[in-house]
């Protein structure tokens, strides 16, 4: 099978990961520093804490912003569903912002008038989750503006996105949010196994991330209520969880992302040979962005009505052929989960009709011509007039 996505492994990261297996940490030793330090660098943003997942740096986001109970945080229901359950974790109540067809992303005239009748009911988001689908960034600019006028707390979930340019900045710079999430899983862009981290500019944010990735616990003097207790001393100031990442995943992570620009390069030209390749197919191809850079997680394309088959059955013939195609993503508010929270088949039309034609196609760093052109060859077979 051709996955839709999937690691590539060097003898390097392999290297990396093994001279941990030899050394005195396995957890909570230099190289996770050093992975923070390396991301935050290549992001511009002042400071970073890795964690086991990028549902974990979700939830701690959300915390470090103050989400709880009686909250509010909106996302997109064209997102995994970790951009969502992150507040249900806090208690928060979630909400939706229809997408935009064209950039798959939050829509921004969509935002703009639900935030418009949020204030007028009073019942504003604390928390906004903009999610930078298949790696393509959010409007920023766009997303910062409103988020102001209404005092709305904005997290990027970037967990396609790390590597991707923002009109010529990085995402993770956190320059138009408070923080922004990567999640190093093995199909996204660098993998450290599990792994995930929260970028922020606030040094204030980032040590209560620290903290409750740790349970709650502080070492350091001038946080402890009770700083004489001894040179042993250790105060859990809050209730936090174990959310840390080890030795083993920083340095496969650390590895990895000497390789980043390569694994972008490749997904580039992996991209524009489908570009070319499906252009005179019944297929919407996946815009992007002329003033920014995606990181091109996914290569998603959407079935038109006048297409001979379809989504169904094109899914259906290049499983058949061994391609792994997937979709991405069955909007979050129809999962039975948010069902039973109120929300209804109906309430996001634009994500249901992109996710009623969406199929994302294999593309990943270690892709050979040879697979492409299996992939090309079956979606001519089934498509082509
Ligand atoms: C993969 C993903 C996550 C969760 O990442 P994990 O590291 O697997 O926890 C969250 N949001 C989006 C949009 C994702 O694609």
């Amino acid at each position: 099978m051709i996955p839709y996505g999937r690691q590539d492994v060097s003898e390097a990261d392999i290297e990396a990961v093994v001279s941990v297996l030899r050394s005195d940490f396995l957890t909570q030793g230099p190289v996770v520093p050093r992975f923070e330090q390396a991301v935050a660098q290549r992001c511009g943003a002042a400071h970073a804490v890795a964690v086991s997942n990028a549902t974990a740096a979700l939830h701690l986001a959300c915390l470090a912003l103050d989400l709880g109970p009686g909250d509010l945080c909106w996302t997109s229901p064209v997102t995994f569903v970790a951009s969502a359950n992150c507040a249900r974790y806090c208690g928060a109540e979630v909400d939706f912002v229809d997408i935009d067809p064209v950039t798959r992303n939050i829509g921004i005239g969509a935002l703009e008038a639900k935030l418009e009748a949020a204030a007028r009911a009073s019942r504003l988001p604390k928390v906004l989750v903009a999610v930078h689908l298949c790696g393509d960034p959010c409007d920023m600019e766009a997303i910062h503006a409103l988020s102001k006028r209404h005092g709305v707390a904005v997290i990027e979930d970037a967990s396609h996105a790390i590597g991707a340019l923002h009109r010529g900045e990085p995402v993770g710079s956190c320059r138009y949010s408070d923080i922004t999430v990567f999640s190093f899983h093995p199909v996204k862009i660098i993998t450290s196994a599990e792994g995930g981290m929260a970028l922020t500019q606030r040094a204030d944010l980032a040590r209560r991330m620290a903290r409750l990735r740790s349970h709650g616990i502080t070492r350091e003097a001038a946080e402890m209520e009770h700083p004489d207790a001894g040179p042993w001393a250790y105060e859990q100031l809050e209730l936090g969880f174990n959310y840390r990442m080890t030795e083993l995943q920083a340095a496969l992570g650390l590895s990895q992302l000497q390789r980043l620009q390569p694994f972008l390069d490749a997904r580039h030209r992996l991209a524009a040979r489908y570009d070319e390749a499906l252009a005179d197919l019944p297929l919407t191809l996946p815009w992007r962005d002329p003033r920014d850079r995606s990181a091109l997680h996914l290569y998603v394309v959407r079935v038109r009505p006048e297409a001979p088959v379809d989504r169904a059955a094109l899914f259906a013939r290049l499983r058949e052929r061994g391609i792994g195609a997937n979709v991405h993503y069955i909007p979050v508010h129809t999962q039975p989960y948010y069902r039973r929270l109120g929300f209804a088949v109906g309430d996001f039309p634009q994500a249901e009709r992109y996710h009623a034609e969406a199929l994302s196609l294999p593309l990943f760093a270690a892709m050979t011509d040879a697979q492409q052109t299996t992939v090309i060859d079956a979606l001519r077979g089934a498509l082509a007039a």
